[in-house]
């Protein structure tokens, strides 16, 4: 009786939570940008790997053997989820900050970089040298492949790298990856996809948009935190210093009278996964991004659903302002940040969960540039916004509790409040 309805992977289940008024309720998970839920069969593939979990690359026993082969397959469904080339590395990371610091420690000395100053801060932050270029971004998409093409105008001879994400983590608004990167390539720029925020609501391709590089997280893909990838090029990765120094990254150590001298691995993903890895953060990863892969169009029509239902919801609540990155309501995926009038963001954060059981991100959501410059743009005071994001373990139920709250937050008029007590907020 299934036969046609997309089918949607389950997450797992999440706890009822206790409210200050005494009851409880299922908790509503409004902040799957952060991190997501994790996907039932996940859990329950982690269940049956645990046993044989094992040193990877450094064991002949048998738990080694199977640990090692799943790791190193792992790669392969990554280069798949990524739409990738086959001669590009996978370096498994802890989450997309990792991926973008191995490759900013990647790049050749003197590369200059191109990202826009609005852009999470594991995208803005980790480029140094004299030859970063932190660019505003304009208000239309055409006009942001512009200022990208303006700015690689003004490089040096040299390398070139520009830096954009896939879907903003504070808006959901799609950046408009394959033009840029069109862009990039007349001026012999590479280009390093975010895809933190879009890899788990849109198929990538790294082919199809034609870009070098790919950082993701595992725990924003349904999968448990500790485990992310950098994927693309190898040539700059196996020219770099290893990431890390230690173990599994060397070819031969030894005394070279008062020296020690090291070889270190020329593979791209061997040279920087130093230590023991995480075996079971990656096959996790692994397991969600196949499942997604196998399921997008029902992840899409879920999402959009509840994104209409969602935005339709908040356009009828007064003296709400939505923070948009772009005029003209551009395509986003299921996040969007707001602030209402008179309200601190925190405080409504916290009477959300208290009283209705529904967990939402307040502050600047590591993109303070972004965010404050939005908010002076609404009108509003402050440098902070309330972020709202949907997901896989979202429900209609849940767009509509919060819309409820808002709704009866906003008729208590301005005399509302709620207070820091013993760590805890109380109304
Ligand atoms: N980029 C974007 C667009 C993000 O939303 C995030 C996470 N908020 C990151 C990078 C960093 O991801 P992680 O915290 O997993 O390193």
């Amino acid at each position: 009786d299934r036969v046609g309805t997309p089918v949607v992977p389950a997450v797992t289940a999440a706890a009822s939570v206790p409210l200050v008024t005494g009851g409880e309720l299922d908790y509503a998970n409004l902040d799957h940008a952060a991190s997501a839920p994790c996907l039932a069969e996940v859990r329950r593939a982690v269940d049956e790997f645990l046993p044989y979990y094992a040193s990877v690359h450094r064991g002949a026993g048998f738990a080694s053997q199977v640990s090692t082969k799943v790791y190193e397959r792992t790669r392969d469904v990554l280069r798949r989820f990524a739409g990738a080339r086959p001669s590009d590395a996978v370096v498994f990371t802890r989450n997309t900050t990792d991926a973008l610091n191995l490759l900013a420690r990647s790049v050749p000395r003197r590369t200059s970089v191109v990202v826009f100053d609005t852009e999470h801060h594991a995208a803005l932050l980790p480029w140094r040298g004299p030859n970063v270029q932190r660019i505003p971004l304009p208000a239309t998409r055409l006009e942001a492949v512009s200022a990208v093409d303006e700015a690689l105008r003004a490089c040096p001879e040299g390398p070139r790298l520009v830096v954009v994400t896939g879907a903003s983590n504070v808006t959901g608004e799609l950046l408009p990856v394959a033009d840029i990167a069109a862009v990039a390539r007349r001026h012999g720029a590479r280009v390093a996809l975010d895809a933190a925020q879009l890899a788990p609501h849109r198929p990538i391709s790294v082919r199809e948009l034609d870009v070098d590089y790919v950082a993701l997280s595992g725990h924003k893909l349904y999968a448990p935190f500790g485990a992310g990838a950098l994927i693309g090029r190898a040539d700059w990765l196996r020219a770099a210093d290893p990431y890390l120094a230690g173990g599994g990254a060397t070819k031969s150590v030894r005394r070279n009278g008062e020296a020690v001298g090291v070889a270190w691995q020329a593979g791209a993903s061997e040279r920087h996964e130093a230590g023991s890895p995480n075996t079971v953060g990656v096959y996790a990863l692994g397991v969600a991004c196949e499942r997604l892969s196998a399921s997008w169009d029902a992840v899409i029509a879920h999402e959009e659903a509840l994104l209409d239902r969602l935005e339709r919801g908040l356009a009828a609540v007064p003296g709400l302002s939505e923070l948009r990155l772009f005029d003209g309501g551009v395509s986003r995926v299921g996040t969007v940040s707001f602030v209402l009038t008179g309200t601190d963001p925190g405080r409504l954060a916290a009477v959300l969960s208290a009283e209705y059981g529904i967990g939402v991100r307040d502050g600047a959501f590591c993109a303070h540039i972004a965010v404050s410059r939005l908010v002076a743009r609404t009108g509003e005071e402050g440098t902070q916004a309330l972020r709202v994001s949907l997901g896989l373990g979202t429900t209609p139920e849940h767009v509509d509790r919060l819309i409820t709250a808002l709704r009866q937050v906003v008729a208590r008029g301005p005399r509302w409040t709620y207070a820091l007590v013993e760590g805890q907020w109380a109304p």
